[in-house]
């Protein structure tokens, strides 16, 4: 085996035929994708890079130029090789009459509909740098227009981040813009992020792969598309929510049916029909692969069986009239008969998971064993939008068991058992040394079992960190698996892991910084939540503090106590007896909250004022923890 210059190492024979066997187990003559994702081609830009105002790239294809290739390399499950490639059409694209595309611009979509006035925007993109970037090419092919409405699908970041590209907030304001959104997206687009918002970005960095370098040796895609633009992250608030299962509302002269989805692909999210132009959006819960129940980033899970049944009442009601069904990623399906086989493949995919989880449940199987066993039937495994590229059999099937039994197998052998780092250290010892066990699985690595490979040089490196033979050996066999993987998400994860063991932890120190504009839209009951989950418990031992906290600017009011080492408070209240009453507008809390001004500074402004006893609420502030990405994953924490 020879390895490159970047220690990453040829695919192992086992790997070759692994991959290999993919080439006869699909269909890849079917051509109809590639027809599809060209289909109404417009144009692009000559050079698909994007640049935040201080001129660092925040997304380019460039990099991907390797993907021209139609020839599979080595290291790449020629299912991902052909997404991947999929993935590359990039530009504007007309889906039918009145509505245009944008895509390969960021991960996601967006989409235009001409109205009578101006333009539909749905989904701006990630980040305002690159939504203005696809705006303005539609503008240059198809003409000048103002942006009447901006319709949100749902609560991710990749489909309302770029808002403030495409849109003036003062515009907004007047009343000539309207921003529409499902049931319940501001209060959920603040929930999924803030409280474990930190270590849910580290663990992006293994989902994504976004710092690993691209290529046939490491990221090729995400499966949803190529990677997430990292511009400037923005949030206008909508002026209009759709409430009721099924609300019909002409927008700018266009009739649109939203259908709420809600606990499908997102907490809030909602599907769209245009009657008039015989178009259905599905928002991102029918995409051309495999969506994640559970993203391994880390989610709370979500409901397999409602996906299915929303698409199903879709179906139903919409895509029986429609000519063409898309999506917020993706290319769309174009003819009533095969956008209805699509769809129906879709639904079928989510219910049979769903259901043959809960059936091996009820037959007594554990997470693990049902991951392993449930593959999709013989009908839909060779259809290709429905294959893992994205989400896979195995952690949805897992997700789904954690939805309705948790993370316990009833095993009480598994009930308590020893934490990571004791129990590696009791097993390789059992085992007859790090020396033993690392020449076992070097054997074992040369027959190709590299799933075994991992986890016992895993132990390995639990027990001895620095065992530089078991490092190697670990991220050996997590880039095979890596190279085998035909799910984006699984590829980029083994790949960043065995980055991470050969070259050390790679995350900075710095803490997930929400955006100004999530900030100001916090709730403050989610502001003081946030607070608790940063209480130091030990620093907090034996202390009582009351706070009354008032916010002229909002006319609101709390209590906060600190006792027995927890954090509540009561909106809406002030204590009787508290030892301080802090007052500050909310919009200088929001600038403490951004770290534009730390608390002292604010108080020898003047703008936060402090009645009673302020060393209690500087006692009360020294109790805080502050957050970052630096904590190892692969290896043993070091210290926290
Ligand atoms: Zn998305």
């Amino acid at each position: 085996m020879s390895a490159d210059d970047k220690g990453r190492k040829d695919a192992t024979p086992q790997t070759c035929a692994h991959n290999h066997s993919f080439l006869d187990a699909l269909p890849f003559g079917d051509r109809q994708d590639f027809e599809d994702a060209s289909r109404g081609f417009i144009a692009t830009l000559p050079d698909v890079t994007f640049r935040n105002p201080e001129g660092r790239v925040i997304f380019s294809l460039k990099d991907y130029a390797f993907l021209a290739h139609e020839q599979v390399p080595e290291t790449v499950n020629p299912s991902l090789w052909r997404q991947a490639r999929l993935n590359m059409n990039n530009g504007l694209f007309q889906v039918t009459d009145r509505i245009y595309q944008v895509r390969g611009f960021d991960i996601s979509n967006m989409t235009i509909i001409e109205g009578s006035r101006g333009l539909i925007i749905i989904d701006p993109l990630v980040s305002t740098e690159v939504a203005a970037a696809a705006l303005e090419l539609y503008c240059a092919h198809r003409g000048r227009k103002p942006v009447t409405a901006v319709i949100y699908t749902h609560t991710h970041v990749d489909h309302f981040g770029g808002v403030r590209g495409v849109v003036d907030e003062a515009d907004v304001k007047a009343g000539n813009v309207a921003i529409i959104a499902p049931d319940k997206f501001m209060e959920e687009v603040t929930k999924e992020n803030v409280l474990v918002g930190t270590p849910m970005i580290r663990r992006a960095m293994f989902q994504f792969g976004a710092i690993l370098p691209k290529g046939p040796r490491g990221q090729v895609d995400a499966g949803l598309g190529k990677v997430i633009s990292g511009g400037t992250v923005t949030l206008i608030p909508p002026t209009q929510i759709i409430r009721q299962p099924i609300e019909t509302h002409v927008v700018d002269g266009v009739e649109i049916i939203f259908q709420l989805a809600p606990e499908t692909e997102a907490p809030a999210e909602m599907h769209m029909f245009y009657p008039g132009l015989k178009a259905l959006n599905l928002a991102e819960n029918a995409t051309h692969n495999l969506h994640n129940i559970y993203p391994i980033r880390g989610a709370q899970v979500r409901d397999a069986n409602a996906w299915a049944k929303y698409l199903n009442e879709a179906r139903d009601k919409f895509a029986t009239k429609s000519d063409v069904v898309f999506a917020q990623h993706h290319w769309p399906v174009w003819g009533n008969s095969r956008l209805l086989d699509y769809m129906a493949k879709q639904r079928d995919t989510y219910k049979y998971l769903h259901d043959q989880t809960l059936r091996l449940i009820n037959h007594g199987h554990k997470s693990a064993e049902i991951a392993e066993r449930l593959t999709l039937p013989k009908g839909l495994a060779r259809e290709w939008h429905v294959r893992g590229y994205y989400g896979t059999f195995s952690h949805n099937a897992k997700a789904i068991y954690q939805r309705y039994l948790g993370w316990y197998d009833a095993n009480p052998a598994n009930l308590n058992p020893l934490p990571p780092v004791e129990r590696a250290k009791k097993s390789v010892e059992y085992m007859g040394g790090a020396d033993a066990v690392t020449a076992r699985a070097r054997e074992d690595f040369a027959k190709g079992e590299y799933r075994w490979v991992a986890d016992a040089m895993s132990q390995v490196v639990f027990a001895e960190p620095d065992n530089t033979a078991a490092r190697e050996l670990a991220a050996d066999a997590m880039e095979q698996m890596g190279y085998q993987a035909e799910s984006a998400t699984w590829r980029n994860a083994y790949l960043f892991g065995a980055l991470e063991l050969r070259r050390g932890m790679m995350a900075p120190a710095a803490p997930a910084r929400a955006g100004r504009d999530i900030v100001r839209n916090l709730t403050l009951d989610l502001f003081f939540d946030f607070l608790g989950v940063r209480l130091n418990g030990d620093k907090a031992e034996g202390k009582t503090i009351v706070v009354n906290w008032t916010f002229p600017d909002t006319s609101e009011r709390y209590a906060l106590t600190l006792q027995n080492c927890a954090l509540t408070y009561l909106a809406d209240r002030h204590a009787e007896a508290a030892d301080a009453t802090v007052t500050l507008d909310r919009t200088v809390l929001n600038r403490v909250i951004l770290r534009e001004l730390s608390l002292p500074e604010a108080m020898a402004q003047g703008v936060v004022k402090i009645e009673g006893n302020p060393m209690k609420v500087a006692e009360l502030f020294g109790q805080f923890d502050d957050f970052t990405m630096a904590f190892e994953i692969v290896e043993p924490l070091k210290a926290k």
